[in-house]
């Protein structure tokens, strides 16, 4: 009977735990793409011009303020290298914010979650890649809510990933030139789209490690997982510089993705909450499991 009762409460608990979840990932995607507009009344209608970048900076620092901790903003500029980029900004010219959450127990060790903020031109971005930065806010106010933590976390919100993935260069480069001990990278981007409900993810080029930790905890989950070769986007900047990287998409491979990525038509109302809240609890149970074994 008390068990019973127990399981109820618990059950009782969970759903409304994973209910303001989706609420609070509804209201920041709502706002990341331009469906609502910010307290200071403008609309981030895109990501891509110099002032909706910036109104997103100032967005996503008030977010990670939120949760205590310190938003730092990462100022670049890279020359144009590549020929067959059509510039809008030449050179590059742009800026990541990132925050860093400490270990409880003293490491040198870092984890980096990564996510884009930029969109292509006139395109709301609520799919690719709002929803990203919702699974790392969330995930990152879950993480912050374990007692004991034996390594750092480093959340970053790349610009310019759609020019050439400039933003994750410039960070990776960081860290490299840093000399920072880190563990892994993991990047997710376009995780709002599932008509066929099956909750499946992809993970793009995973060592055999990584890959094996998400599959635990995937099958906990009942989330189908396939691996696949992709590296065309942020982990890729990770990648060639020596770091272990990850990238986790929708089934960018496997034919069911988001099919306005890219478009105007990307808005709020095509996104599948329940598919990104789902993405969230595989993302906060695997990293959970790399920050306190
Ligand atoms: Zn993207």
């Amino acid at each position: 009977m008390h068990k019973l009762i127990l399981t109820l409460a618990f059950l009782i608990c969970f759903s409304s735990f994973s209910q303001s979840l989706k609420t609070e990932q509804k209201a920041i995607i709502s706002v990341l793409s331009g469906n609502e507009s910010l307290s200071n009344g403008k609309t981030i209608t895109n990501r891509s011009s110099s002032e909706n970048r910036q109104l997103t900076r100032e967005y996503l620092t008030n977010l990670i303020e939120g949760l205590g901790l310190e938003a730092q903003i990462q100022n670049y500029k890279m020359p144009n290298l590549n020929p067959l980029v059509d510039l809008l900004f030449n050179p590059f010219d742009g800026a990541n914010v990132y925050s860093v959450l400490s270990s409880t127990i003293k490491s040198d060790e870092y984890i980096i979650l990564g996510a884009h903020f930029d969109t292509e031109r006139n395109c709301p971005g609520a799919i690719d890649n709002a929803t990203g930065m919702a699974i790392i806010y969330n995930a990152l106010k879950k993480l912050k809510a374990i007692k004991t933590r034996n390594r750092n976390i480093i959340i970053v919100f790349f610009d310019q990933e759609e020019e050439d993935l400039i933003g994750s260069q410039v960070f990776a480069n960081y860290c490299q030139k840093e000399n920072l001990n880190i563990h892994s990278v993991h990047t997710f981007d376009t995780m709002g789209w599932d008509r066929d409900n099956d909750k499946a993810v992809e993970l793009e080029l995973p060592s055999e490690a990584l890959k094996n930790l998400y599959t635990k905890h995937a099958n906990i989950l009942k989330i189908p997982l396939y691996v696949t070769n992709v590296n065309s986007t942020d982990h890729h900047s990770f990648r060639v510089l020596g770091f272990n990287a990850i990238g986790l998409t929708d089934e960018y491979a496997h034919g069911d993705y988001a099919p306005f990525k890219d478009t105007e038509k990307d808005t709020y109302d095509t996104v599948n909450f329940d598919f990104v809240s789902s993405c969230t609890n595989l993302v906060f149970e695997t990293i959970k499991d790399l920050v306190t074994q």
